[in-house]
This record gives structure tokens, C-alpha cells and sequence, in this order.
């Protein structure tokens, strides 16, 4: 079940999309804003006190280890799993770097999701976001929509895959505390880079701040 809203999360993401106008672009922001506070508290209030319950150095290694990987796939990504999409390509190909690195990050973020936290809601809030804005550029690019279908089709299985694997395979089990603390880092670096630009300039902006409050908030009370 908790698979499907993961794969509907990135088909609503394509609707929407599809009526989007540009200018309507920019109440996205908002929503992106809540969704990476929201993905930051849950990642600070119930992942991390997790992988420290039995506290290390290691489990911090591991943690930065995340986050590095992040900032590298993001070299590729240019930004797309934190709501940014800046591909410039005439000859409308597939476009693999993008999809690899998005796939990678995706892949990965489904194996932490369990029915102990509230990772599959915030991811599936961290999503839609993802999905409107990439499925904007597609369409809005004059991508084929084959191409575009496929390109968010494969996407939306990645971390209800990654989410199977680790529920399925008693290998990955097994390391589950060190998995956990590499995606802690990836939930991290985006999380937080989606709050840090969603105040351009630092200018305070009363929509996006009470965004991230209301988030913050309602992480901490599920
Ligand atoms: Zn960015
Ligand atoms: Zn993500």
C-alpha cells in the first residue's frame, strides 16, 4: 500500500503539472518550503535518535558520508530533488545524467521508510513538489511525452524499490543503523537546501516562514 502512495505521489506530481501556468510556479515555493521543514523535522526527531541509540563516531562517518554523496549527485542533478531543474538541451534526448542521479537519490530514500516513523509522509510530501516541477520543465521544454512518462515513471519506482529491498533482503537488514545514517545525510543536505532557498536573500517572507512553522510543528506532534 505505503508503495503505491509513493508511486501516486509523483503521478499527482504530473497532473498538476499539467495545469500548472508559470506564474502559479511560484506558490510552489511555499509548499516546497514546508515540505523540506517538514522532511528536516521528521529526519532530526525520529531518524536520528535511532541511529543513536547506541551512540558512535562511526554512525556520524556515516552520516556525513550522506551528505557528501548528496552534494556529488547533485553535481548531475543540478539541484532537481530540491526542486530545481536547469537542463539545457536542444536535442530533447533522454536525459540520463538527470535521471541516474535522481534515480540514486530516490533509490535510497525509500529504505529508512518503516511503520516506527513518519518518513513514508514526509517523503511523500517531499515528492510532490519534486514531481510538479520536474514534470513543468519536461512539458514545458517540449520534451516527447513519451520521453516524459517514461523518465517520471522510472522515477516513481525508485523508492518504493529501495523501500522493498530493505524490507525483503535480511542482507540489508543487517546494516540497517548504517543505511539509515547515509540517507540521514541525503535528507540533510536537501532538506536544508530547500529551507536555505526558500529565503532568498534572506529576506523574510511571512508565507514561507509560517510554512516551515507549521511543518515543524506538526512533525513534532505525529
Ligand atoms: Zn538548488
Ligand atoms: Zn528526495
Amino acid at each position: 500500500m505505503s508503495y503505491l502512495f509513493l508511486f501516486l505521489a509523483v503521478v499527482v506530481g504530473y497532473v498538476v503539472a499539467l495545469f500548472l501556468k508559470k506564474r502559479e510556479l511560484r506558490n510552489m515555493e511555499v509548499f516546497l518550503a514546508f515540505s523540506g521543514a517538514f522532511l528536516l523535522s521528521i529526519t532530526v526527531f525520529e531518524l536520528l535518535p535511532h541511529v543513536f541509540e547506541t551512540p558512535s563516531k562511526s554512525i556520524g562517518v556515516y552520516i556525513m558520508l550522506g551528505i557528501l554523496l548528496q552534494i556529488f549527485l547533485e553535481f548531475f542533478s543540478k539541484g532537481a530533488e530540491h526542486g530545481h531543474v536547469h537542463l539545457h538541451s536542444e536535442t530533447k534526448h533522454f536525459p540520463w545524467i538527470l535521471f541516474v542521479s535522481l534515480s540514486i537519490h530516490a533509490f535510497m530514500e525509500g529504505f529508512p521508510i518503516s511503520e516506527d516513523n513518519n518518513l513514508l509522509l514526509a517523503i511523500i510530501i517531499h515528492k510532490i513538489p519534486v514531481a510538479i516541477i520536474l514534470s513543468f520543465f519536461f512539458i514545458t521544454a517540449g520534451y516527447k511525452r513519451i520521453t516524459t512518462l517514461l523518465f517520471l515513471f522510472f522515477f516513481a519506482i525508485m523508492t518504493p524499490l529501495g523501500s522493498f529491498i530493505s524490507l525483503n533482503y535480511s542482507i540489508v537488514h543487517q546494516y540497517e543503523t548504517e543505511i539509515s545514517a547515509l540517507v540521514i545525510g541525503i535528507f540533510l543536505h536537501v532538506s536544508t537546501t530547500i529551507l536555505f532557498e526558500s529565503s532568498k536573500n534572506h529576506k523574510f517572507n511571512l508565507p514561507k516562514m509560517t510554512a516551515v512553522l507549521v511543518a515543524v510543528f506538526l512533525a513534532y506532534f505525529l
